[in-house]
């Protein structure tokens, strides 16, 4: 059986009520800070959590263990779960290979809680940030729950090859630019729109890089961003070595935009300049140590076999961030930088072209039926034989070591 819990207070309220009563263990799927703060909310509400599962977090959390997904084969087998990661479909898909079909979304417990900060433990985080991440999520589960939304939690675009830094593990294969550029404006620009216009929501778009402050334009693809009803959250990552020109700053002001900064200790040679500026101008922003990185920026061709392919895409924490790049959209920011570089060859089911006719031509009801296929069915992709792999639970290296030149590669395509 699979729990939904319909979108209304009396049912909901009548779900937590059985929740209560049942014997059944409960589980907390995700043990981040989402995962705490829902550990406060089923407390609150009288419900009993038994652990979490989470194969990155090492326990306790909220004074309960914490397994590895391995652990729960065999135990826990009328377990129902409660999803604590803005992405519920990934979640759902692991608890069915793991044989679980009980499980309910966010929004049962967290849509009108209130989350103390005290006790979250994950003080890295400021009370905006767990609201910010607590809110994605439950947008993130409700627009899952209706299936005939077409809806993305986050899409990145990127911006601009250049980087003021060079990180020879740059997850975004920045290393391998010889020579970087910035995108095409009209280009990026129409993208957007295109995108846009075939989408019902999209929580979140990520502005990338390199480093996006590298491209003097960045404000204009902002307020294009702004300017779109559909987009909600507006986040730009930056390492904390450029501060925003005068031009760019009112765009920064508006209530969408958030800098998510990371900090790369004394590589963000500009970092206090950068949050006396944003503080002093009322610009939200996140700060948070470089951290969580894992072997995944080599390109180079694995030749594995189809079902190897299926099961690196599967395991993969990073195939849900949908990227636009050149007027395409790809599955992953790796696709899309390694497509850029002329390191992975093109296969046409692999990317949805945007721009392959004007944007009054496109088919809307033909777009929105490939997005779907693309953005929820698919199951490999070919650019994952080039890839390295990010599973969940990697091993960990060392964050933004820096090289003095670009890395050699070998291109497949002129
Ligand atoms: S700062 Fe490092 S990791 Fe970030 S985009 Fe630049 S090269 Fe990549
Ligand atoms: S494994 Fe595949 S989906 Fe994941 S980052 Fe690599 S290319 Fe992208």
């Amino acid at each position: 059986m699979t729990v939904n819990v319909a979108d209304n207070t009396t049912s909901m309220n009548a779900a937590v009520e059985s929740l209560k009563r049942d014997a059944a263990p409960k589980i907390i799927f995700g043990a981040g800070v989402i995962g705490e703060v829902l550990f406060q909310a089923c407390s609150a509400a009288g419900v009993k959590v038994d652990c979490f599962c989470d194969d990155k977090v090492k326990g306790p959390v909220c004074g309960r263990k914490v397994l590895h997904s391995s652990e729960l084969r065999g135990n826990y087998q009328d377990a129902i779960f409660f999803i604590a990661s803005a992405n519920i479909k990934d979640m759902v898909d692991r608890l069915k290979d793991l044989g679980y079909s009980k499980w309910h979304s966010c929004g049962l417990l967290l849509r009108d809680f209130k989350a103390s900060q005290e006790s979250v433990g994950s003080s890295a985080f400021t009370p905006e940030h767990v609201e910010y991440k607590v809110s994605t999520c439950v947008l993130c589960h409700d627009n899952y729950m209706n299936p005939d939304r077409l809806f993305v939690q986050s899409v990145d675009i990127i911006i601009t090859e250049k980087c003021s830094m060079k990180c020879t593990d740059c997850s975004n294969l920045m290393q391998y630019y010889e020579k970087p550029e910035n995108v095409e404006l009209d280009e990026t620009l129409k993208t957007i729109e295109a995108f846009c216009r075939n989408m019902d929501d999209i929580y979140e778009f990520r502005i990338i890089g390199g480093e996006p402050f590298m491209n003097k334009e960045l404000h204009l693809v902002v307020e294009k961003l702004i300017l779109e009803p559909k987009v909600k959250k507006i986040a730009i990552f930056t390492n904390g070595t450029i501060l925003p020109r005068e031009t760019q700053i009112p765009s920064l002001q508006n209530s969408k935009v958030t800098l998510f900064i990371t900090d790369y200790d004394e590589l963000s040679r500009k970092l206090a300049e950068l949050t006396q500026l944003l503080d002093e101008r009322g610009i939200a922003y996140f700060s948070q140590k470089a951290q969580g990185w894992t072997d995944c920026a080599s390109l180079e061709k694995h030749n594995r076999t189809l079902e190897q392919g299926v099961e690196v895409f599967k395991e993969c924490c990073a195939k849900n961030l949908a990227t636009l790049s050149e007027g395409r959209l790809y599955r992953c920011p790796f696709h899309a930088n390694g497509a850029r570089l002329k390191a992975i060859p093109d296969v046409e089911e692999d990317f949805i072209d945007f721009l392959e006719k004007p944007l009054n031509e496109i088919d809307s009801t033909e777009m929105r039926k490939r997005l779907r296929s693309f953005l929820v069915e698919k199951t490999y992709i070919e650019a994952c034989d080039y890839c390295n792999g990010r599973p969940y639970g990697a091993p960990k290296i060392i964050p933004a070591i820096q090289i003095d030149k670009p890395l050699p590669y070998k291109k497949v395509m002129n």
